[in-house]
């Protein structure tokens, strides 16, 4: 993927299992990439389903990003989606790990900026169970004190969140 100012370039973390989806009859999670992952990019890029890989909109390639460089994915350690929701008519973003957590430094970097621009952040945690990956997600948030009581509040209900 590339806009007018980023290109993917050697990162390959969204197709790699780091963002979970299903493509095709493959469910794609840590420890299972797509299938159509080559590890230096898509085999079937010109033909890659509409949903998830061409709506997939990674904070970081996206035009005018506000994630600074060093903040790409395969560097970073984390994948961002802006606005992947809305609380209270406000914009909240995700973060997710490239690994099993978001390295301190990028999740500072996140936190900061959700604080600045007053846009909740939820961010996910890879559960291992005897040092595998077990495709579920521990989800966190930071913002205020009324978002996060919403926030546990949707996740004691087992509420889809995206
Ligand atoms: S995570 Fe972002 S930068 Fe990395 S391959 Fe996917 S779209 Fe490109
Ligand atoms: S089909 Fe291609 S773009 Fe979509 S997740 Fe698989 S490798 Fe990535």
């Amino acid at each position: 993927m590339s806009t007018g100012n980023r290109s993917c370039g050697s990162c390959t973390a969204c197709c790699d299992g780091w963002v979970q989806m299903v493509i095709g009859d493959n469910p794609v999670h840590p420890g299972s990439p797509c299938p159509h992952s080559t590890g230096k990019g898509c085999a079937i890029y010109s033909d890659r389903p509409v949903d998830p890989c061409v709506n997939f909109h990674c904070g970081w390639v996206i035009k005018d990003s506000p994630l600074p460089g060093w903040m790409q994915p395969q560097t970073s350690g984390c994948i961002v989606l802006f606005n992947k929701l809305s609380w209270n008519n406000i914009p909240v973003d995700l973060a997710m790990p490239v690994g099993v957590k978001i390295p301190q430094r990028s999740l500072t970097w996140l936190k900061a900026f959700s604080e600045q621009h007053g846009r909740p952040l939820i961010f996910t945690e890879q559960i291992m169970q005897k040092g595998k990956y077990t495709n579920q997600q521990k989800v966190l948030g930071h913002g205020t004190v009324e978002f996060q009581q919403n926030l546990l509040q949707w996740l004691k209900e087992g509420r889809k969140l995206w």
